[in-house]
């Protein structure tokens, strides 16, 4: 890509995690991480729907207790991927939600949204995620933002890498490029300027709910992803479950009570947990108390940071039998590993530090940039490149990542046919020639799979892509050049021209498993575009609500107010009271009205009760006491809320 086909406006990078997502933007020459509305710069991967309201992020993760069956999470697990894939099928038993096969044999989210059933592929429910981190950005920049980088792990396939790309558009993204999130660490190292030689980079990369170690080189400005190893289910929830599964034992040995079978209990003591395991990263020892856990018995304990250690060193350990298999998958002894780029959020436990420094004999892995920012901060840096809100820093920067799958053709004898082999720089393309081998055959149709083994029946299949409308000809005389492109992003695209004519083939993609076509796709950015409107309807309503609700306290107030007591008859009071009385109690009753209910309702009241208003404070002003002017501003910033 050069200079000139740089896309126009400000580009976000967005780490989309299994746990956790995070964005940043590269503005005033630097990376900024952007904090969302919480003033936290990792916001949950969670998705909640309620009777009432959809909810993204914090609000999401926050009410799981009450709701756990209809909040989201994880769906990192689920994109890409089939209904009938052994893993879902292990995830799904754990997973609070319902999960049920979809056509294409596409998992479905199934939730209760408003009283009714509502079905959301994984897709869509990333897409709300995405969408909230976009969110997050605009607030902050004040602008729309369109342009995004997402990055994805390194050992994502080809329908997983689309799905999210997928998801990116639906949430209303451009998205500008998809990128492994061990590359976008290294990046974020500044690992990427020329180097004279060879660089091996091990990324390590524990989480939430996943740990990914990777080995990179970087050699003339290419990522090369050698290996990845790691455990899909090892990460901070791990380490969460070691801490409820302990306090849940102590709180029987004291109190008699087992909490295990009261789901309620044991998340309410989860959450905890994970607030006491990161403050262990910091301080030496932290508290967990939970009141009322069950049968109105409290639950208060101290732990030591050498105790959370102790119970999840096993684990701990488990990370590091997993860099000694992608050092002998790389084919690299721990001396030739150049740099040690730690991250994720997990990666912030000293012990987990220490484990790393002494396994590479001492040598200090680098951790300037914060581990669970690390992949945001790079992807940032990526989609500044892209854009024009890079600066002469990032210009040097050129990033070129490589295919991760082999891909080829299934043949006769079911052998895969390698047409482009893994390693191979992207972006990509390859043509091929195909015939027929019948006369007068109108059709031909290809399998496409990825991956490294011999047979197609132990790779992924990508799909099933029929060539139409050759003109009858003798067999084996149609000459059909079929290109095989692969984006930057990994994804493959097909286009087919038939040479005896010069005319571009259609290709119809008859069972390319799981991927959306573009109707649907439009159709799915409508369905989100939608959602989101509503939210917005629900947060005004809210918002009159709330303000019609402030307004009539502060006028309650001022009627009970000692000190302004002689400023209205006793009759003009009762007259008030009442007025006041039957306003909370129409709000009482009429909680889910338009909009416009409660803005009417409003400019009534103000009607009768502002004269009141001016009356009063306008001459308690005069008559000095500070103490009420500030009420006076006080009620009167409750009535300007909306
Ligand atoms: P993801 O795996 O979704 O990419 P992150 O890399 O942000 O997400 O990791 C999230 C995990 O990191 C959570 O389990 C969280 O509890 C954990 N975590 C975050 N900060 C700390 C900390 N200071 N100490 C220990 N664990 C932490
Ligand atoms: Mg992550």
């Amino acid at each position: 890509m050069n200079k000139l086909d740089k896309v126009q406006g400000i580009g976000i990078g967005i780490d989309l995690g299994t746990t956790y997502s995070c964005v940043g933007v590269f503005q005033n020459d630097r990376v900024e991480i952007i904090p969302n509305d919480q003033g936290n710069r990792t916001t949950p991967s969670y998705v909640a729907f309620t009777e009432t309201e959809r909810m993204l992020g914090d609000s999401a993760k926050f009410q799981i207790e009450k709701n756990p069956t209809n909040t989201v999470f994880d769906v990192k697990r689920l994109i890409g991927r089939k209904f009938s894939d052994v893993s879902v099928q292990q995830d799904i038993k754990y997973w609070p939600f319902k999960v049920q096969p979809g056509p294409d044999d596409k998992p479905l989210i199934v939730v209760q949204f408003k009283n009714e059933t509502k079905q959301f592929y994984a897709e869509e429910i990333s897409a709300m995620v995405l969408s909230k981190m976009k969110d997050i950005a605009e607030s902050y920049l004040s602008k729309p933002v369109k342009n995004a980088v997402i990055t994805v792990p390194a050992y994502f396939n080809n329908p997983q890498r689309q799905a999210t790309k997928d998801a990116g558009t639906i949430a209303g993204l451009n998205v500008l490029r998809i990128i492994n999130e061990p590359t976008a660490a290294a990046i974020a190292y500044g690992l990427d300027y020329k180097q004279q030689v060879e660089k091996n980079i091990l990324v390590f990369d524990l989480g939430g709910g996943t740990f990914d170690v990777s080995i990179l080189t970087l050699e003339d400005e290419v990522f090369e992803v050698k290996a990845t190893a790691g455990d899909t289910h090892l990460g901070g929830e791990d380490f969460n479950n070691m801490l409820v599964d302990y306090c849940a034992n102590e709180f029987q040995k004291k109190k008699g009570i087992d909490i295990r079978k009261n789901p309620r209990a044991m998340r309410r003591l989860r959450t905890q947990c994970e607030r006491a395991k990161r403050i262990l990263s910091s301080s030496a020892q932290a508290s967990i108390e939970v009141d009322a856990l069950a049968e109105y018995e409290d639950l208060n304990m101290t732990i030591s940071r050498l105790k959370f250690e102790e119970l999840c060193l096993s684990l701990f350990q488990q990370c590091i039998s997993s860099i000694q298999k992608v050092l002998k998958d790389a084919n690299m002894s721990k001396s030739q590993i150049h740099e040690i780029v730690l991250v994720g959020g997990s990666s912030r436990i000293p012990k987990v530090i220490q484990l790393v420094t002494e396994y590479f004999n001492g040598k200090e892995p680098n951790r300037s940039i914060n581990p669970d920012e690390a992949v945001a901060y790079g992807a940032a840096i990526q989609a500044a490149i892209l854009t024009n809100n890079g600066n002469s820093s990032t210009e040097r920067v050129i990033v070129i990542d490589i295919i991760p799958l082999s891909l080829g053709i299934g043949t006769s004898t079911q052998v895969m046919t390698k047409f482009i082999v893994r390693g191979r720089n992207i972006p990509t393309k390859i043509s091929q020639i195909f015939t027929t081998y019948a006369d007068n055959q109108r059709a031909i149709s290809i399998q496409v799979y990825e991956g490294e083994r011999c047979f197609t029946k132990d790779n992924n299949c990508l799909g099933k892509f029929n060539l139409e409308g050759i003109p009858p000809a003798p067999r084996g005389s149609p000459q059909i050049n079929v290109t095989f492109d692969i984006d930057e992003n990994g994804i493959l695209n097909l286009s087919a021209k038939n040479l005896a004519t010069n005319i571009f083939e259609k290709i119809t993609v008859t069972n390319q498993e799981g991927r959306f076509t573009e109707s649907e796709i439009q159709n799915l950015i409508y369905q989100a575009e939608k959602l989101k409107a509503d939210d917005e309807a629900i947060k005004k309503r809210l918002d009159a609500q709330n303000s019609l609700e402030n307004y009539m306290f502060s006028i309650r107030n001022t009627l009970k107010d000692e000190k302004l007591k002689n400023q209205f008859s006793q009759e003009e009071r009762q007259n008030f009271e009442q007025l006041i009385d039957e306003a909370f109690k129409w709000i009482q009753s009429n909680q889910n009205l338009e909009t416009e209910f409660y803005k009417q309702k409003k400019t009534n009241l103000e009607e009768v009760f502002n004269p009141l208003m001016m009356r009063i404070y306008g001459q308690n002003e005069q008559n000095s006491s500070n103490d009420s002017s500030e009420k006076y501003s006080s009620t009167f910033q409750a009535d300007e809320i909306d």
